[in-house]
């Protein structure tokens, strides 16, 4: 048997089992009495309910890996790869448009497999739990726009890719790196602009005394803001969330009309105050770097493995290429993806009980932002006891009541 097809079926059967193990962990960790923090917030039937939706969640999930985990055993093994690629190559165009051809074909397949599962999640468990607010129309849509948009953002960035390791040799990586990391960042400041505007409408905050509250305490921050918008999130679910988008001067907060609704003002400044932390404790930018440098490692990691003969007779391709190098190399990286996820996960989790620190000092109280977490909690049905395993390997936020705990030994 060739032997990079035994490593890559053993990465797919690992990580297969280790997510298993996880959900598993997750169900058994599921605690019915309501913990004593949340008593004056969730009533018992709140709290089934929290668990009945984690635990729909978990099973979705697992079916979704089982299905697509078998699909894409059978598709390796009986040579899918191989005939996605006949096809590609059918057309005779040169590398980089076949390439292109290739991963959509791919993409294209896979986006089919997961579709029912995308569906049954938003119309049937989102549904039976009373977050879902998006119609079928909006679902098409979504599903059309953001198509186009991967072809029109992703077309071009794989033509960028392929085009410098076929013409730049030893140092191509370097230069994908580079225009990589170029890409993207474009792309952060057009988002906001171009891309968001084409799936949600934003309206600035009206004046009022909750406009004040925010001018008020950002200046009081000395943090310069470009905008307070709401979004209507209310139109795809009921579920509450605040964001801000751009950079430096350029930044905006963003409220989804569904949590100026559920949270007093001065919640909402407690929200915002923590947002704001991660600027001024320099989250954002640490981030940054370490996903460049990420990048930069993966791409290295990428041209050691182009063309490279054994790997492609494991996916049974009469023909090697660059552009099924990538998408084979993904296979191999997916355990050292994983592996840097967890250790972003730990970091994101730490700057998480910083910038509630931040959020706490800054406006004088933590009361305010606890307050706020249990109704985000009570409102998106959260699981207030999620297994340390499960928290280690996939959450970039820590579970609600550590951050409570905290909050309250705040002086
Ligand atoms: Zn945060």
């Amino acid at each position: 048997m060739n032997f990079w097809l035994l490593v890559i079926l053993l990465i797919l059967f690992t990580s297969y089992v280790l997510e298993v193990v996880v959900s598993l962990l997750n169900i058994r960790a599921l605690n019915p009495t309501l913990p004593k923090e949340f008593e004056t917030t969730f009533n018992e039937q709140e709290y089934k309910n929290s668990q009945k939706y984690t635990r729909a969640g978990i099973r979705l999930s697992l079916t979704e890996s089982s299905f697509s985990t078998i699909l894409t055993v059978l598709f390796l093994l009986y040579g899918g790869f191989n005939y996605v690629d006949i096809w590609a190559r059918s057309f005779g165009f040169g590398q980089i448009a076949t390439g292109i051809l290739f991963t959509g074909g791919l993409s294209l397949l896979s986006f089919m497999a997961h579709l029912p599962f995308s569906l049954y999640s938003t119309f049937v468990i989102e549904e039976r739990f009373g977050f879902n607010r998006t119609s079928f129309k909006t679902f098409i849509f979504d599903m059309v726009k953001g198509g186009l948009l991967a072809i029109v953002l992703g077309a071009p960035l794989l033509a960028l890719i392929l085009w410098f390791f076929i013409n730049t040799g030893d140092y191509g990586w370097f230069y994908c790196w580079i225009g990589v990391v170029a890409f993207s960042t474009v792309l952060q400041f057009l988002a906001p602009v171009l891309i968001m505007p084409l799936f949600n409408k934003f309206s600035p905050l009206e004046n009022g005394s909750l406009r004040d509250k925010i001018l008020n305490y950002a200046g009081q921050e000395h943090f310069k803001l470009q905008g307070i918008f709401t979004m209507d999130g209310s139109k795809r679910s009921s579920k509450l969330n605040a964001f801000f988008t751009g950079f430096g001067k350029f930044r905006k907060i963003v409220f989804y009309d569904t949590l100026l609704e559920k949270l007093t003002e001065s919640e909402i400044v407690a929200v915002l105050a923590h947002e704001m932390g991660h600027f001024k404790l320099g989250h954002i930018v640490k981030m940054l770097f370490a996903s460049i440098i990420q990048t930069g490692i993966m791409f290295y990691l990428l041209s050691i493995f182009l063309e490279n003969r054994g790997l492609s007779d494991a996916f049974f391709m009469t023909e090697t290429s660059i552009y099924s190098s990538l998408v084979f190399f993904g296979f191999l990286y997916s355990p050292i993806n994983l592996l840097v996820s967890i250790l972003f996960n730990a970091f994101s989790r730490k700057n998480e009980f910083e910038a509630d620190n931040y959020a706490a000092r800054t406006t004088g109280s933590p009361e305010k932002l606890i307050t706020s977490l249990k109704k985000l909690s009570q409102a998106n049905l959260s699981n207030l006891t999620p297994h340390p395993v499960m928290v280690f390997v996939h959450y970039s936020h820590p579970p609600v009541l550590a951050r409570i705990e905290k909050l309250r030994q705040f002086r």
